[in-house]
């Protein structure tokens, strides 16, 4: 690839142990060794996050809410059941370093029109407490780390997990400068959902065509609706997937690669740098997962190399 390379943002501690846990939290340690196979990024090239900040974190998080999380990290409080997962200093350590990984990324997507981090996409994540596998909203922390900087001002989420980003559209409520687009499966977590600024549900086993046509129709309206974005967040879920263990949209891997493309097309009509976020994946082969994950970045590789205009579409 010539051209501009793609900053791409991560660290081994994003791996930790869940053991037993649907959440395959290897699969990030190995999408960079896959984006290192395909030559997406040299292996000296992967860029270190430092941790997210208390001051960051706060101006997303209740003081209240981060105190608890380093309570249970500690020993000091018992475990809240509604944060799913088990909590430790090394996870809340991992979420805090992955936060710090969106910012960076979202900040070298303004600089030079894309980044990955190869982490994140914790979208469940509320400012006063954590559910769905997520503990700390990483990219509400970046936009508004950014905002406060001055270097930022109207943000788009463009959210296609296929759990709705409840906890993007709590971070961001009446916010005009932050539009929250999801696609998502309608019959599936969160329950109820909240009201982002535009919701499509799909219903179960909607498959490539009817998926796309959605996609289609729906950026289309994003456009109308928050013309040209100061930063495009892609939260870029695998878990659409046909093979997915928590979602049911029953898209191909060809599916998701067009899926990805069209996010990228809809950036270059809109002049928006990117930053790409990895989110879930619950695939019944983690391969497929990280294949999907690779995918979405060296996508945003070749896009930034050619000049922010898609390649031959796959
Ligand atoms: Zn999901």
């Amino acid at each position: 690839m010539s051209g501009p390379a793609l900053p791409v943002l991560f660290d081994p501690s994003y791996s930790f142990d869940w053991p037993g846990h649907v959440f395959p939290t290897d699969k990030y340690r190995r999408t960079a060794e896959e984006l290192v196979r395909r030559g997406v990024v040299a292996a000296d090239g992967l860029l270190r996050p430092r941790p997210a900040s208390r001051e960051e974190l706060l101006r997303v998080h209740e003081r209240r809410y981060l105190d608890l999380l380093d309570a249970i990290a500690d020993g000091r409080a018992p475990w809240d059941p509604r944060m799913e997962v088990p909590v430790s200093r090394t996870v809340v350590d991992a979420f805090t370093l992955s936060a710090g990984g969106t910012l960076q990324a979202a900040a070298l997507a303004l600089e030079r029109g894309a980044a990955v981090n190869l982490g994140g996409g914790f979208h469940h994540a509320y400012p006063d407490h954590g559910e769905g596998f997520c503990l700390l909203h990483d990219a509400a922390v970046a936009v508004e780390a950014l905002r406060a900087e001055g270097r930022l001002r109207r943000a788009l989420f463009v959210d296609l997990d296929v759990h709705q980003g409840n906890g993007t559209v709590a971070c961001f409520r009446d916010d005009p400068e932050v539009y929250t687009f999801s696609v998502h499966e309608e019959d599936n977590y969160p329950w109820p959902k909240e009201e982002g600024s535009l919701d499509v549900g799909l219903d179960s086993g909607t498959g490539d065509r009817g998926y796309l046509e959605a996609l289609d129709g729906a950026l289309e309206r994003v456009a109308a609706e928050f013309p040209r974005p100061d930063l495009l967040v892609y939260v870029a879920g695998a878990d659409p997937f046909e093979e997915d263990r928590l979602g049911r949209l029953r898209v191909t891997r060809e599916g998701m690669r067009r899926r990805d493309a069209r996010v990228l097309r809809f950036a270059t009509e809109q002049g928006a740098p990117v930053v790409g976020l990895l989110a879930g994946g619950y695939a019944l082969r983690t391969d497929d997962v990280v294949g999907i994950h690779a995918d979405m970045a060296e996508a945003l590789a070749r896009w930034l190399a050619a000049g922010r205009v898609v390649p031959s579409a796959p």
